[in-house]
C-alpha cells in the first residue's frame, strides 16, 4: 500500500514513485502520469524534471522515442517496499 508519497509537482495528478533501472540498479523517482523523472540528487521541484524518454534514450544511445521496440517493464521496475 502506498504511504505518504510526494505529489508530482509538475502535473499534480499522481504520486512520485521510486523506480530503478534493471540494468544497473540506478534508482530514480518517476511520475508515471507525466513521465517526469528525477535522479536522487534532483530536487522534486517544477523547474527540474527531466523526462523519462530523454533519460532512457540517452542511456541507450538512441534518438527519439526509446519505447518503440521495448516496454517500460523491460528497462525499469518499481522499487518495492523495504528496498
Ligand atoms: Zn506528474
Amino acid at each position: 500500500m502506498p504511504t505518504q508519497l510526494p505529489l508530482c509537482p509538475r502535473c499534480e495528478e499522481d504520486w512520485v514513485h521510486s523506480y530503478r533501472f534493471k540494468d544497473d540498479g540506478s534508482t530514480f523517482s518517476l511520475c508515471t502520469e507525466c513521465d517526469s523523472f528525477w535522479w536522487p540528487h534532483d530536487a522534486l521541484e517544477i523547474p527540474n524534471p527531466r523526462f523519462l524518454d530523454d533519460v532512457v534514450a540517452a542511456r541507450l544511445g538512441v534518438p527519439g522515442n526509446p519505447w518503440s521496440a521495448r516496454e517500460w517493464a523491460e528497462a525499469i521496475e518499481p522499487v518495492g517496499e523495504g528496498c
